[in-house]
């Protein structure tokens, strides 16, 4: 069984189309513990660490840390900007996949969707490294297509085959913009893909093998994900709703997370 934490809301980039709780406020690293320690009782083998931006949460380290010593595989999907060439070290022992959010190589478009300057370069300058420090560690790159991005899509394919998928890029997953919540659902009529445009994509690009897999996913692929949200609620999601299954992992019954856990979480 497997979980998609949501860590924290907060992040240091803002971007646009952004479906972040904007609302819950994380929990204390003594807390989060407790979280961990029920999770892992109930047999969730796989934690995908997420948020916002997971490395902003101050104790990602001790939770991670803690996970792995339990034998529990710890992924982690990161923006990559809080990630450097020094602090790779710290984060990099406890991971077991990396997944690096990048919807555009292009400094430009990056700054006209809300991503900091040099976003593409910094995650390129740290690829290598880590393929080479870090050889079992998984690494994938994650694409959001929104209807402003959507050009943006053969772009990407070329530079990840010409220029990084010789780092051990592992998969290319290009998610369907999704208005579950927060900025997202707000701008849903900027973002939103038609079915037939994204159609086009996955018909174009799902299943086919460059150098790397590729996967393109849309609203369904990711209903099944269990999300843990930054005050420990589990939440899933069908279509483009959120339902609350259950308020808060620490107050809640064994019973009623596992029930929660047994609907799914494959995707991640
Ligand atoms: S999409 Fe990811 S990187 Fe962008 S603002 Fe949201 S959490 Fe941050």
């Amino acid at each position: 069984m497997k979980v998609c934490w949501n860590l924290t809301n907060l992040c240091n980039e803002n971007c646009q189309y952004c479906f972040r709780e904007l609302h819950e406020h994380q929990l204390k690293l003594r807390q989060n513990l407790r979280v961990i320690d029920k999770l892992y009782a109930l047999g969730v083998e796989r934690i995908t660490y997420c948020g916002g931006e997971p490395l902003l949460y101050p104790n990602l380290i001790d939770l991670m840390s803690y996970s792995k010593y339990l034998g529990i595989t710890n992924n982690l999907i990161t923006n990559g900007s809080l990630l450097t060439v020094e602090n790779l070290d710290k984060y990099m022992p406890f991971v077991d996949k990396i997944t690096f959010s990048i919807d555009s190589p292009s400094d430009y478009v990056n700054a006209s969707m809300g991503r900091g300057v040099n976003h593409y370069k910094h995650i390129k300058e740290l690829l290598p490294i880590i393929h080479r420090k870090y050889p079992n560690v998984a690494i994938e790159i994650n694409s959001v297509v929104t209807r402003e991005s959507i050009k943006e899509v053969d772009y990407m394919f070329e530079s990840i085959a010409e220029e990084i998928s010789f780092y051990g890029i592992k998969k290319w997953k290009i998610s369907r913009f999704c208005p579950l919540r927060g900025y997202a659902k707000e701008r849903e009529n900027l973002f939103s893909l038609p079915d037939q445009v994204f159609q086009a994509i996955k018909n174009k690009y799902d299943g086919q093998k460059a150098m790397f897999e590729i996967s393109v996913r849309d609203y369904d692929d990711i209903n099944d994900n269990i999300i843990i949200s930054p005050c420990a609620a589990m939440k899933t999601s069908h279509g483009t709703e959120e339902y609350t299954l259950v308020d808060n992992v620490l107050e809640a019954s064994e019973d009623e997370i596992k029930k929660v856990l047994s609907l799914g979480g494959y995707y991640v």
